[in-house]
């Protein structure tokens, strides 16, 4: 493996009953002027905000808010947050949704700190300087921002969706309720299942030498949502069963299973950029690439592909060859996805291939993609063009 040096100093509440024991007690430790920040509306209809407010306001906190936070967070909505920190002298953020709110929150909390537009940031043009306090109420598992520093933006104007992040940007503390999943439309469950089984695959093809435990560390996560996705998106309100998935979505990415080797990441770039233009799902996009990069890639590795046959579904490798089971486990891969029912074709989302040409130069913008293998911008025109 890779030397690493690891730290993760997120506070992590899982589990009933812990928001009413233990958010007051986190929250005012940083102050009494909170910015919470969350989407559409989801958590009036589920309860969750009455629930945050009734806390929060009996622990004296002043409560500001940003609300209506896209799915796929955009900057004026990061600069919108910005400006009532700075005007009302934040102490705290408090992020109380999915992905996009955690990441709209944590783009706030780096942009306060930053003298200039954030956006330098994601653009690798400057790096954090600091951040404001963050705290998170997760109510969707799919990204694993509750447990990491990263967070995704996009750029409505110039149609870019960028990553990025700083050491200043994990969450000081993560609240995880499976209950507050229960309401998670049944769309929304495929795709962040997608999301948190992609963070798996980005981690398991990857370049590094000697890495047994991480491999089985990383099959587990991904034998674990594949058992258990169908369930949850069947039976919303099955505890067991979304409790399992919003942990395996929590380590797929908070650095446990990946320490010490240098992941791919290429479908993530790509899937950037198309969710960059066409305002898809991120996950959904990820469904619909990941199998082609896989087809792309195959032999680059096959025994990769051919573990992942045997060790996550139970194939049985007699009889055959290493490069029968890596296309064993490509199918068996599309097999899961149309099974929970995620998309199949960038024409499901009526995506064609005009801007295919503009997609795979915005992928290549800081250089090649990927660590399995280096992605030029043909490569991922390629991928782009077999996955319309
Ligand atoms: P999301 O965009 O946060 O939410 C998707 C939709 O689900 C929203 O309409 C939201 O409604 C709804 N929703 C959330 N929780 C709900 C609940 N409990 N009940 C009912 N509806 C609920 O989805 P996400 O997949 O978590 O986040 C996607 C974003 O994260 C993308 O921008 C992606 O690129 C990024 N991402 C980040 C990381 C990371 O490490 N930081 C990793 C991968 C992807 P409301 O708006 O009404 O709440
Ligand atoms: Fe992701």
């Amino acid at each position: 493996m890779n030397p690493f040096r690891f730290q993760n100093p997120t506070a992590l509440y899982y589990g009933k009953g812990q928001i009413e024991q233990f958010l007051a007690s986190e929250v005012t430790q940083y102050g009494r002027r909170v910015l919470l920040v969350y989407g559409g509306g989801s958590i009036k209809r589920s309860g969750l905000y009455d629930k945050v407010n009734h806390i929060l306001n009996e622990a004296g906190v002043t409560i500001f808010e940003l609300s209506g936070v896209e799915p796929n967070p955009r900057l004026t909505t990061v600069h919108k947050g910005i400006d009532i920190c700075r005007t009302e002298n934040i102490d705290l953020i408090l992020a109380v949704g999915g992905g996009s709110v955690l990441d709209c929150s944590k783009a706030i909390a780096m942009g306060v700190k930053y003298d200039g537009d954030v956006w330098d940031i994601y653009q690798r043009r400057a790096k954090a300087t600091g951040a404001l306090p963050l705290g998170t109420i997760l109510t969707l598992a799919a990204t694993g921002s509750e447990m990491n520093s990263g967070g995704v933006i996009t750029n409505w104007e110039t149609k870019e969706k960028l990553g990025g992040g700083s050491p200043y940007t994990f969450p000081k503390f993560s609240f995880c309720d499976p209950e507050n999943t229960y309401s998670v439309p049944r769309d929304q469950t495929i795709y962040g299942t997608c999301d948190m089984l992609a963070h798996c695959f980005e981690h398991y093809f990857h370049p590094t030498r000697h890495t047994p435990l991480q491999q089985h560390l990383i099959e587990a996560v991904i034998k674990t949502i594949v058992e258990n996705a169908k369930a949850a998106i069947d039976n919303p309100n099955d505890y067991d069963a979304r409790e399992t998935l919003m942990y395996c979505s929590t380590m797929a990415l908070n650095g446990m299973i990946n320490m010490g080797i240098q992941g791919d990441w290429a479908c993530h770039a790509i899937e950037h950029e198309i969710s960059a233009i066409y305002d898809i799902p991120h996950g959904g996009g990820l469904a619909i690439v990941f199998p082609h990069w896989m087809d792309y890639n195959k032999n680059v590795n096959p025994s990769r592909f051919a573990s992942l046959a045997t060790n996550v579904f139970g194939v049985d490798a007699s009889g055959k060859s290493t490069d029968e089971l890596a296309d064993i486990a490509i199918a068996k891969v599309r097999e899961f996805y149309k099974e929970i029912g995620a998309p199949q074709r960038l024409a499901d989302y009526d995506i064609g291939d005009d801007q295919l040409d503009r997609m795979a130069s915005q992928a290549v913008r800081f250089g090649e993609i990927g660590n399995f293998k280096k992605l030029n911008k043909d490569d991922v025109y390629a991928i782009l063009k077999a996955s319309l």
